[in-house]
């Protein structure tokens, strides 16, 4: 590793891949955003090399437009260098979190949030029962009026909760129908089982109906990609560390991911955990991917639908996978799958982005509308938890008739 006066050297020899064409920029949205050579990935990468040379210091510009950036990798898939941008944001990040370079109120929301909600289930849980019960009797509406503007917006974006009975666990055994084909471990993630139960359990269904025997380890957790991504990489690693024991120990033939963001991050643990880290991620799949590879049952059951689909960043830029979602919703009967001008753009919740930079989330998500507005479908799909919601609370505000789901559970809708 090169030696460099801030000690950096490998976020300087990462910063070396990038021969500044400028070919990513028109990718970017940040820099469509604002047009600022800073907000753009070779902005980004140049202000990384600059601090990694001991001449840019780590706060101010550098450190917000670290933060500012969504993180959602187009710019590695436009770049034909091979710059690894996602692991260079990383360690950016995570230099500028050991230099405690970086204050305000966003550093904030992700320090709470990352650090004490996300990675504790039984804290998470409580948090989500506390939210929810605010929700139903309507007290977090009441107590807007008295909250600061930014507070009032943000709460705006906060998601409703589901019933008690759409977050009971997952079971640690799902059979496989018939005769086993193999055997899978599944991921069910942190916000997942309190937010999206029902894909969960449509995912452990469509997976036990292709003939595979499905576990779901206790031992896992929260997989550290929110944190890891927020530049926290002490808890990133020992979350990982905590999966890595828990999937390998179960001796699955493959480990089933359903949220893109979690699936990208995991796919990648060979960077944080050399060694069990890649044995882990050689066998992280996406369920659409998986169930393609192996070839699934095709359903029977019609859904008369025009359907969108948008794909994750953390799928399509992340995890290089794009085809087998839409070739899980071409096999539906009914469907008539149809592209957006915007499928392959952010929608700007990036985690919790949407929380800690509403403004330019919002602006991101407003293209991504107007292109879903135009094409006018049914259903939007799509595959991370973050976008879900996004897309949701987007699609409702603006008034678009469309329901969001994820893929797999309109799949299992047509298996029933
Ligand atoms: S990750 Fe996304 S927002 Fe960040 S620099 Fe790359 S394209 Fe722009
Ligand atoms: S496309 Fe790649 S090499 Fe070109 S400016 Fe962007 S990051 Fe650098």
């Amino acid at each position: 590793m090169a030696e460099t006066p801030s000690g950096l050297g490998a976020l300087y020899e990462r910063s070396l891949d990038c021969v500044h064409c400028g070919l990513c920029l028109s990718s970017c949205p940040t820099y469509v955003e604002t047009g600022r050579e800073a907000s753009s990935p070779r902005g980004r990468i140049y202000l990384a090399r600059g601090v990694a040379e001991g001449r840019i210091s780590l706060g101010g510009v550098a450190s917000e437009e670290f933060y500012a950036c969504l993180g959602c990798r187009a710019c590695e898939t436009a770049c034909p260098s091979g710059v690894r941008y996602g692991e260079l944001l990383e360690e950016a990040r995570a230099a500028v979190e050991r230099e405690d370079a970086r204050t305000g109120p966003a550093r904030g929301i992700e320090w709470f949030a990352l650090r004490r909600i996300v990675p504790h289930p039984v804290v998470l849980r409580a948090f989500v029962n506390l939210l929810g019960l605010a929700q139903r009797l309507r007290l977090d509406r009441l107590a807007l009026p008295f909250l600061p503007a930014a507070l009032r917006e943000r709460h705006r974006l906060l998601p409703s909760v589901p019933s008690r009975l759409e977050r009971r666990p997952l079971p640690p055994r799902i059979r496989a129908e018939g005769e086993p084909r193999g055997r899978v471990a599944l991921l069910e993630g942190c916000v997942m089982p309190e937010f999206f139960g029902a894909t969960n359990r449509a995912t452990a269904r469509v997976l036990a109906r292709n003939g595979y025997d499905v576990v779901v380890p206790e031992a896992q957790g929260c997989c550290g990609a929110l944190q890891a991504h927020a530049g926290d990489a002490d808890t990133a690693r020992s979350l990982l560390d905590r999966n890595c024991r828990a999937f390998l120990d179960a001796e699955v033939d493959a480990v089933v991911v359903n949220s893109a963001g979690c699936g990208a991050h995991l796919r990648g643990a060979g960077h944080w955990l050399p060694g069990e880290g890649d044995d882990l991620a050689e066998r992280v799949r996406d369920i659409a991917e998986f169930l393609v590879e192996a070839g699934f049952r095709a359903p029977t059951g019609r859904i008369e639908a025009r359907v969108c689909y948008d794909d994750p960043c953390h799928l399509l830029h992340g995890q290089g996978v794009k085809d087998a979602p839409r070739r899980l919703l071409e096999s539906i009967p009914g469907v008539e799958l149809i592209e957006h001008a915007d499928a392959a753009a952010c929608c700007g919740a990036a985690g919790i982005y949407n929380l800690t930079h509403p403004e330019m989330s919002q602006a991101v998500l407003a293209r991504k509308l107007d292109a879903l507005s135009a094409a006018d479908p049914d259903i939007i799909a799509t595959g991370n938890p973050g976008c879900l919601m996004q897309l949701a609370k987007g699609a409702a505000e603006r008034g678009l008739r469309a329901r969001v789901v994820h893929p797999i559970e309109l799949l299992e809708e047509a298996y029933r």
